[in-house]
């Protein structure tokens, strides 16, 4: 069995749809799971809805461009009828009911009930369109197989479950599911995190222990930098499990940080490769004990600097360090970069859901806080010293950390 992953990009448009059915005959996809994310830009146009109705503005309009986009590609996959027979569209009165009826003032499971629709329309459209199309295929409810906890917006999976149900598939057939959702323990919705789709189909990988796993990407593969960011980025072939991960984690979108780790688990082989080029050689991610040498420069934006200094001139101890890890995890903060002195720590990290407001209340009676929004890290793996001062030109640099391996410049 295979599992293969198409992103939001990839299926944009009815033209997109039809690509993957290209896709899938060419590389004689026969059986396994095919993972699919919400259409294009809807994941961002469903987050604007919640949104508005905690706003209290009006979130109805928002909606009907949604419905009016998902039906303009039924229509152009001509599969009217069958929608209407499968009910695709009644996915709207849903979401409308839930929120008139809605009492629950916790936007993060609101926040997953609504947003986790756009996966459930284009994986129905994408098993409608193939199956009319001669590839047969059953349509899979993801939320009946990736059970979490109640972590809404970036649930954990429960691993133990989640493997128990994906084992009951049959290995010689196809399937289509959704990306980046999953349901608690009460069966309500969640959602991984944005760009979870990838980790989705990681988690079917794992649990199916498939022959490889394939993410389909508007790029040939993984790149020595994002291609819309960084000039003169080349191919990286082959790279190993670990390099992967690093290039993830400092925030390479490429690949979601989290797909790595199950993969690795089983030695499953990931390939990354371009969905408008599918014969292309892409990218192959698995076991290598090639010693990675290519410089690669990724860039992380959005983040938030924090200097944490104490009041009284005591040392930034051990326990002071607790305190301030412990409201970090508490606001669910990540934190992608940090270095400490004498009498201070500097944290360089993600405040997906905005609390960095309530942590600086938190912290103030104890220390200085100097806080800066809107600043970008950038990460250079296995950076060529010779070079590095034409990177550092122009840059007004905040903070910067090198290691052996790694250099990380934080700037405004
Ligand atoms: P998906 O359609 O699966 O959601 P993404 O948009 O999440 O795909 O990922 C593909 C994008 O990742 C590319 O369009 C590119 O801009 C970005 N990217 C970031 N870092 C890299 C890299 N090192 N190599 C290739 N692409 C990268
Ligand atoms: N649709 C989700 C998002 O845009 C998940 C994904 O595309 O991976 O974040
Ligand atoms: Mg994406």
């Amino acid at each position: 069995m295979k599992v293969f992953k198409f992103g939001g990009a990839s299926v944009k448009d009815a033209l997109g749809v039809k690509n993957v059915a290209k896709v899938l005959n060419l590389q004689k996809f026969e059986n396994g799971v095919i993972v699919v994310s919400a259409m294009g830009k809807t994941t961002n146009a469903l987050e604007a809805v919640v949104e508005a109705y905690f706003n209290g503005s009006d979130y109805l309009s928002g909606l009907s461009k949604i419905e009016d986009f998902h039906y303009q590609i039924v229509r152009d996959l001509d599969l009217e009828d069958i929608a209407e027979a499968k009910g695709i569209f009644s996915v709207f009165n849903d979401i409308q009911s839930f929120l008139e009826r809605n009492k629950s003032p916790n936007y993060n499971f609101v926040y997953d009930q609504i947003v986790s629709c756009g996966e459930i329309l284009s994986s129905k459209i994408l098993s409608c369109y193939l199956n009319k199309n001669d590839i047969a295929n059953s349509w899979l409810d993801a939320r009946d197989y990736i059970k979490t906890d109640d972590s809404y917006r970036d649930a954990n999976v429960d691993w133990q479950r989640t493997e128990e149900n994906i084992i009951a598939l049959k290995p010689h057939k196809r399937y289509v599911t959704q990306g980046f959702i999953g349901s608690d323990a009460n069966h309500f919705s969640v959602t991984l995190g944005r760009e979870g789709s990838d980790y989705s189909a990681a988690i079917f990988a794992y649990a199916l222990e498939v022959s490889q796993m394939v993410i389909w990407k508007d790029v040939p593969g993984v790149m020595t930098g994002d291609p819309r960011v960084f000039d003169n980025v080349k191919l990286l072939s082959n790279i190993s499990y670990e390099e992967a991960i690093e290039m993830a984690y400092y925030g390479a979108s490429v690949i979601h940080p989290k797909t790595l780790q199950p993969l690795k688990q089983k030695h499953i082989p990931l390939y990354v490769k371009s969905f408008t080029e599918p014969t292309a050689e892409g990218t192959m991610v698995g076991i290598s004990d090639k010693n990675q040498k290519e410089e690669s420069f990724i860039l992380k934006k959005n983040q938030v600097l924090m200097k944490i200094s104490t009041r009284d001139f005591s040392f930034i101890a051990e326990e002071h360090i607790s305190l301030i890890f412990g409201l970090l995890y508490k606001y669910r903060m990540k934190v992608s970069l940090m270095q400490n002195s004498a009498i201070s720590l500097a944290v360089c990290m993600e405040d997906k859901f905005d609390n960095y407001k309530k942590i600086i209340e938190d912290l103030e009676c104890k220390f200085k806080i100097d806080c800066q929004k809107d600043i970008s890290l950038y990460t250079i793996r296995n950076a060529d010293m010779e070079k590095i001062d034409d990177f550092y030109e122009d840059k007004d640099i905040l903070l910067e950390q090198i290691s052996q391996k790694t250099i990380q410049i934080v700037t405004r």
